[in-house]
């Protein structure tokens, strides 16, 4: 009997193969990852772990300790290498070619980077594996630590580098933060925040080299004014990529980067008969924003989509068994803990958004930020206020009416 084969087993695979099992499904599943270990729930490794608080065991993804019970055939160490799509197979980097029954594609992000960023003590963080790596030479105490991009990594890295006693630098090549995820100049406040926390901030800094001194070591960055910013350690947090290279050559239409990368799917997540998207790596019309394409990096998306995925995926393997769950609508939520703050937004916001301060003020510890598109709330952000934010994302998943979610402030 041919497998459901699931390419990637971090958040969005695994909790599609959990929804599958819980959904009745129980033929055979195959999983496969590069990773040699079961990969990490990702978020502690840029806190609790990366802080030394946990050790890496600690941040097992929230399903790993079912895996047995959903008997799946695990593949760690091998790759999806290509898809052939009206076949249905998967190509693996061992050689093999897996039949399968159907496919989930949830092969997530991969950390981007620049192209100089090599030398020992320059650093990405996505994986444990990465998180070790860091951590191991924050250990060491180096004088100073540059981390480039005040995206929510290198922010988030920023802080825990901080509250380790170390010093930092934080390098931006914007006038203000996160300009794309919360336009309207709203990411200011990180810049103040980090300030607050003793991390030197430049913001417009572009960095021209990562250079290294006589052993190859990472010495420091050099701005392109000349400026050079002496570190032992340099973090690389300009953002992610979807993976999708082992696609390119497939049948499937993928998005160019100016349209948010990703593989291109249905409001259902199906990109094909019988392939199903997840994750960071999906980008469908969200009905909930009128059809909207989003693609998004966040960790509660990736549970809430491998939840409808599988049963998606059913109703490709059998629709006379399952049925299609139809469209996923989702109102986009992710947090970040930065300091002893806590940042949440939910929603999505586009550039011309226009922010509405309800609650609070940018500046203040504590302030709630609504995004307005015409008769829409776009998005809500929130700097300390948890339960406001939980109040207005059950409003935006009933309705995005701006006057709805607004009355609640
Ligand atoms: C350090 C860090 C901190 C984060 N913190 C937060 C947070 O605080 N809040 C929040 O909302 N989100 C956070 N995120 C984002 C969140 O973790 C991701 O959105 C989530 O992990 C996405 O899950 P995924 O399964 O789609 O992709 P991923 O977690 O990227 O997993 C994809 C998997 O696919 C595998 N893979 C890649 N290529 C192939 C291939 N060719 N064949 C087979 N397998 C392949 C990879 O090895 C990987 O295991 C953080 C991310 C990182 C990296």
């Amino acid at each position: 009997m041919k497998a459901l084969v699931v390419a990637g087993a971090s958040l969005g695979g695994m909790n599609t193969v959990q929804s599958a099992r819980s959904a009745g499904y129980d033929g055979p599943i195959c999983l496969v990852d590069p990773s040699p270990v079961l990969p990490h729930d990702r978020p502690p490794l840029t806190k609790q772990v990366l802080a030394g608080e946990w050790e890496l065991e600690r941040a097992r993804q929230p399903v790993a300790d079912k895996l047995a019970e959903f008997d799946v055939d695990l593949r760690l160490g091998v790759a999806a290498e290509s898809l052939d799509v009206a076949g249905l197979a998967v190509g693996l980097d061992d050689g093999s070619r897996l039949d399968a029954s159907a496919v989930v594609l949830a092969t997530g992000s991969r950390a981007r980077s620049l192209p100089d960023a090599t030398a020992p003590g320059t650093h990405t963080l996505r994986t444990g594996a990465d998180c070790l790596a860091l951590r191991g030479e924050l250990d060491l105490r180096p004088e100073r630590v540059v981390v480039i991009g005040a995206g929510f990594i290198g922010a988030e890295v920023a802080a825990t580098c901080r509250s380790r006693g170390l010093e930092v630098t934080m390098l931006e090549a914007d006038e203000v933060p996160l300009g794309r995820v919360l336009p309207g100049g709203m990411g200011a406040f990180m810049a103040d925040l980090h300030r607050s926390g003793g991390v030197d901030v430049r913001l417009g800094a572009r960095p021209e080299a990562i250079l290294t001194d006589d052993h190859g070591h990472t010495s420091g960055v050099r701005l392109d004014d000349g400026e050079v910013v002496p570190a032992r350690v340099v973090v690389v947090g300009i953002g992610a990529v979807p993976a999708v290279d082992w696609l390119a050559g497939s049948a499937l239409s993928l998005r160019s980067p100016a349209e948010g990368g990703g593989v291109a799917t249905d409001a259902t997540l199906l990109a094909a008969p019988g392939v199903v998207a997840v994750g960071d790596v999906a980008s469908w019309p969200n009905p909930l924003f009128d059809g909207e394409v989003m693609r998004v990096e966040h960790w509660e998306n990736a549970i809430d989509q491998g939840a409808h995925a599988g049963r998606r995926v059913l109703a490709e393997l059998d629709p006379k068994r399952w049925d299609n769950p139809g469209g996923f609508s989702s109102v986009p939520w992710f947090w970040s803990d930065q300091y002893d703050s806590k940042i949440q937004m939910v929603g999505r916001a586009r550039p011309g958004d226009e922010p509405v301060v309800v609650s609070g003020a940018p500046g203040e510890d504590r302030f709630v930020v609504l995004y307005r598109r015409g008769g829409w709330c776009t998005a809500a952000l929130g700097l300390n206020r948890p339960r406001d934010l939980v109040r207005a994302r059950m409003a935006m998943s009933e309705s995005l009416a701006w006057d709805g979610v607004a009355s609640l402030f």
